[in-house]
C-alpha cells in the first residue's frame, strides 16, 4: 500500500510544482515583454520582484540522511521549521534529515511569507536517530535495512567532541552533559545523528522544615559549611532574633523556601484564601529581609496529608491553584522521620540511608525545629554514607525535578 500511495502523491506533487513553475515563469515573460518596464527594471533594480521559492517542493529521505533545501529569489533571513521533529529535522541552514518513517513539512519563513517542502521518511537509513546515553557510557550508531557494506563506507565525527566523542565506525561516548550531532561522511553523503548526554542522578536534596531555631538551625548550618553542602531550608514564622538566622541561610548559598507563616492545620486549610494568604504573608516577610522572592514551597504536613481532610477536596484545588500563581512545590521521597516521638541519632541514620536511591532525584525530609538534635548528631554520618557511594547534595532550585505525592488524597 505505502509505495504506491508515495507514488502517487510524488507525481501529484510534481504535477502542481510543474503548475507553480509554469505560472511563475509566465508572470516573468509578461513582465519582461514589456519595453517600458525593462527601462525602468534599469534604473531601479528593487522594482523587479524576484520569485521566492524553495528549490524543492517535496523530498524523500532514509533516516538519518541530511539534504540541504534552500530559498531563492531573497538575500533575507529564513527561519526554518518541522511541522513534526518526530518525523523530520531541519537545522537553521535548512539542512533537513529524517528521523523516523512518515510524511511531514518543513517550512522556509521568510518575512510573513512561507514557503513549503513535503518531506516524506522512508525506514531504510539509520536504525535510531536519536540516542540517549549516560555520562561515560557509550553506544553505537545502528543502521536499518542497509547492507553492512554501505553502512561501513560511512565515516563519522562528533560535531562537540566536549560533549560526546565518536569513532569513525560510529562508536560513542558521553563526555559531559548536553546534546551533540554526530555526523557521518560517504562521498557526497551526508547523515546525521544526534546524541543526549544525561549525568546520573544520584542527587541528594536535604530540606529541613519548621525552622529557624536557635538550637537547632544553626549547628545545621555549622555541619553543611564544614561539609561544603547546600540544602534547603522550609522556614516558617520567626522573631526578631532569628532574623540573623534566614540571613545566614542566604548568605552561605542554601535555598530559602517556603513552608507557611503558621503551620496550624485547622487555620491554613480552612479555605483555599486563608491559604494563600498565609503563604504570601511569609513570602513579603522574607523579600523584605533578604530581597530574596521565594516561589518554592512545600504544604505543612506534605500535599498528601490527612490533617486537612476536615475540609474535603481542599488539597486537591490547593495543589493545581499554587502551580496555576508559579509556586513549585515540593513532598519527598526520603523521610528522616525525626519528627515522631520515637526517634534517635540511629533512626534518623538509618532511614534516610535505606531511603536513598540511584538514579533519581532524592528529597530528604528533616526538621530543623527546637530541641530536635537528633537530626544533627546523625547528619555528618549520613554525609559520609552517601558520599561514598557516589551521591551529590544540592540545593532545590527552580530547575529541580519536581517530587510531589500522588496521588492526593483530599
Ligand atoms: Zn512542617
Amino acid at each position: 500500500m505505502r509505495p504506491i500511495k508515495v507514488r502517487k502523491y510524488l507525481v501529484l506533487v510534481t504535477m502542481c510544482s510543474l503548475i507553480f513553475f509554469a505560472e511563475a515563469k509566465a508572470k516573468i515573460a509578461t513582465h519582461k515583454s514589456n519595453g517600458a518596464l525593462d527601462e525602468k527594471e534599469d534604473k531601479d533594480d528593487k522594482s523587479r520582484k524576484p520569485v521566492v521559492q524553495i528549490n524543492r517542493e517535496a523530498l524523500t529521505l532514509h533516516k538519518g540522511r541530511v539534504r540541504q533545501l534552500k530559498v531563492e529569489g531573497t538575500d533575507k533571513r529564513i527561519r526554518w521549521s518541522s511541522k513534526n521533529e518526530a518525523v523530520a529535522m531541519v537545522d537553521a541552514e535548512g539542512r533537513v534529515w529524517g528521523v523516523d518513517q512518515g510524511v511531514t513539512t518543513i517550512l522556509a519563513k521568510v518575512g510573513k511569507r512561507k514557503r513549503r517542502c513535503q518531506v516524506t521518511v522512508a525506514e531504510k537509513g539509520l536504525g535510531l536517530v536519536n540516542y540517549t546515553v549516560i555520562k561515560g557510557k557509550g553506544g553505537v550508531v545502528n543502521w536499518a535495512n542497509v547492507k553492512k557494506k554501505a553502512a561501513k563506507k560511512v565515516k563519522w565525527s562528533s560535531t562537540n567532541p566536549r560533549v560526546a566523542v565518536i569513532k569513525k565506525n560510529g562508536t560513542f561516548t558521553g563526555v559531559s552533559a548536553g546534546v551533540v550531532d554526530m555526523e557521518g561522511k560517504a562521498g557526497k553523503k551526508r547523515y546525521r545523528c544526534r546524541v543526549a548526554v544525561g549525568i546520573p542522578k544520584n542527587a541528594v536534596y536535604l530540606t529541613f522544615d519548621d525552622g529557624p531555631s536557635s538550637d537547632v538551625t544553626p549547628r545545621i548550618l555549622d555541619i553543611l559549611k564544614r561539609r561544603n553542602i547546600k540544602a534547603t531550608f522550609f522556614v516558617v514564622n520567626y522573631s526578631v532574633a532569628n532574623e540573623k538566622l534566614i540571613k545566614r541561610i542566604v548568605k552561605e548559598g542554601h535555598t530559602l523556601a517556603l513552608h507557611g507563616l503558621s503551620h496550624v492545620y485547622r487555620d491554613i486549610y480552612r479555605s483555599e484564601a486563608a491559604f494563600m494568604k498565609n503563604i504570601t504573608r511569609l513570602r513579603k516577610k522574607l523579600f523584605k529581609l533578604t530581597g530574596k522572592d521565594c516561589t518554592i514551597m512545600r504544604f505543612p504536613g506534605g500535599s498528601s496529608n490527612s490533617s486537612s481532610k476536615f475540609n474535603p477536596g481542599v488539597m486537591t484545588r490547593l495543589t493545581s491553584l499554587v502551580q496555576e500563581e508559579g509556586y513549585r512545590y515540593f513532598d519527598w521521597n526520603v523521610s528522616a522521620e525525626d519528627a515522631e516521638r520515637y526517634k534517635s541519632k540511629g533512626s534518623v541514620y538509618r532511614n534516610v540511608t535505606s531511603g536513598l536511591r540511584k538514579h533519581r532525584v532524592n528529597v530528604v525530609l528533616c526538621h530543623d525545629f527546637g530541641g530536635n538534635h537528633v537530626t544533627c548528631d546523625a547528619l555528618d554520618d549520613v554525609i559520609d554514607y552517601a558520599q561514598n557511594r557516589g551521591y551529590t547534595f544540592r540545593r532545590i532550585s527552580k530547575r529541580t525535578e519536581l517530587v510531589q505525592h500522588k496521588p492526593i488524597p483530599n
